[in-house]
């Protein structure tokens, strides 16, 4: 087979077959195609999209290039959630421990943040001693014992994905919906859970920018892993502004324990229940929704959830002091408020550029190779809907260095102030 066949049979629009997307995954991966060919096809297929055959075919060929872990020694049904990426998201710190404490059997590995998106496992590692890298033998175990792991991604979890999306990003080719749900899906179906649940965001923070290209992704997405015999859900959320009012990994890590002690902010705590509740309709620990959503309420109340948590937290090794005792968790050198500068009422509280500017701050990383700071981060006091008065604080910084006056600017110009009352919209678009 010639790649270059290839090129040119997508650049005429025509279907390649399952034969021939296994050898461009398994030569790319093996160094046998060279990056600007491969660039070619990545390029033909954003112009051209794929088909459902194709999309699957893709999927496969990437699963299989690198291990698929079996999680047939794990009792019961196992489910696993995920987000494609949003500014605050820490749904699976709170998730994780309501749904485990409701009975549902927790396996999930989670990636690192990228840009202005945050990632699971940095902000576990804000406490001290948390181990992201457990054997498969002792991932097992644990979620057999307590019913939640959560570990990185391993570096021989779909090699493919990590060499394709490299080259996707310097070639203008992420945008593309065929090769977004290979990517995810390769790495939920290679994780091995019975059951999967994405949070497909769209809006200012999201890959997807409208909910009608959400949803068009999450169709994408569970048609292949229900094709696979994986229960797979979708729910089509708002990241137009950042979720919850914590940004930063360690400030995200006290928001997530203030949230499983019933206090958490509203939006978070509502997506955190619709979510738990479809995961545990999918492990089979309801009968209903509203019995779910119960079930959910019930491990806030008793204090189950933030016990699990607990629990997790020192099977993988962290100090659980710093669990019960969140004002201990890495502290940043200066906190400063960011006032409004007039009456009015929150039109938009914008989630890229409170990313972006939170990354400065050392909470993100602009390159993979970049050190996260945990202490650092934004705590948003305003939301859309909210009135603000002049004076009030509408963002609280937690920075380590001195700001510097032009990007405090940028901060102030996040935040959208209206002259007359506003409405948040829902949070959650669609449950698919
Ligand atoms: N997240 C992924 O894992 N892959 C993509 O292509 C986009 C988002």
């Amino acid at each position: 087979m010639r790649f270059v066949e290839l090129i040119e049979k997508k650049r005429d629009k025509q279907e390649l077959s399952a034969e021939e997307i296994r050898f461009w995954v398994e030569q790319y991966v093996a160094g046998e195609i060279p990056d600007y060919q491969v660039s070619a096809l990545l390029m033909a297929i954003v112009l051209n999209g794929m088909t459902a055959n194709e999309t699957t075919s893709l999927t496969m060929a990437m699963m299989n290039s690198g291990d698929v872990y079996d999680l047939s020694a794990i009792a019961g049904i196992k489910v696993d959630k995920h987000s494609t990426g949003g500014v605050g998201d820490k749904t699976s710190l709170v998730l994780g421990p309501m749904v485990a404490a409701a009975g549902a059997k927790v396996a999930k590995m989670s990636g690192r943040g990228l840009g202005h998106t945050g990632g699971t496992i940095d902000k576990l590692e804000s406490i001290p001693g948390f181990n992201v890298e457990l054997t498969q033998a002792d991932f097992i175990r644990q979620v057999n014992e307590i019913g939640l792991a959560i570990i990185g991604q391993t570096a021989d979890l779909v090699p493919a994905d990590k060499k394709l999306y490299a080259l996707r990003d310097v070639t203008g080719t992420v945008p593309a919906i065929p090769l977004i749900a290979s990517s995810i899906m390769s790495k939920k179906l290679a994780a091995g859970s019975d059951a999967i649940l994405l949070d497909v965001k769209y809006g200012d923070g999201a890959f997807m920018h409208t909910p009608q290209r959400a949803i068009a992704l999450a169709e994408a997405m569970i048609a292949i892993g229900n094709g696979m015999g994986r229960n797979t859900h979708a729910i089509i959320s708002d990241m137009n502004e950042p979720l919850g009012n914590a940004i930063g990994n360690a400030l995200e890590v006290k928001e997530a324990i203030d949230t499983l002690h019933g206090h958490g902010p509203e939006d978070f705590t509502e997506l955190v229940l619709e979510a738990g509740a479809i995961l545990l309709m999918q492990a089979k620990c309801a009968n209903s929704i509203e019995e779910a959503k119960e079930k959910l309420k019930e491990t806030i109340v008793s204090g189950s959830a933030f016990e699990k948590f607990v629990a997790f937290v020192q099977a993988q090794g962290g100090d659980v002091d710093f669990v019960r005792h969140p004002e201990k968790l890495p502290q940043a050198t200066y906190v400063t408020e960011l006032q409004a500068t007039h009456n009015g009422w929150i039109a938009g509280v914008k989630a890229m550029k409170l990313g972006t500017l939170a990354m400065e701050l050392g909470a993100g990383r602009a390159t993979k190779e970049d050190k996260i700071d945990p202490s650092v981060g934004l705590i948003i006091n305003k939301k859309v809907g909210q009135p603000v008065n002049r004076g009030e604080s509408l963002v609280t910084i937690h920075h380590a260095r001195p700001l510097d006056p032009t990007w405090m600017d940028e901060l102030n110009s996040a935040f959208e102030i209206v002259a007359t009352p506003t409405t948040r919209q829902a949070l959650i678009y669609a449950k698919l």
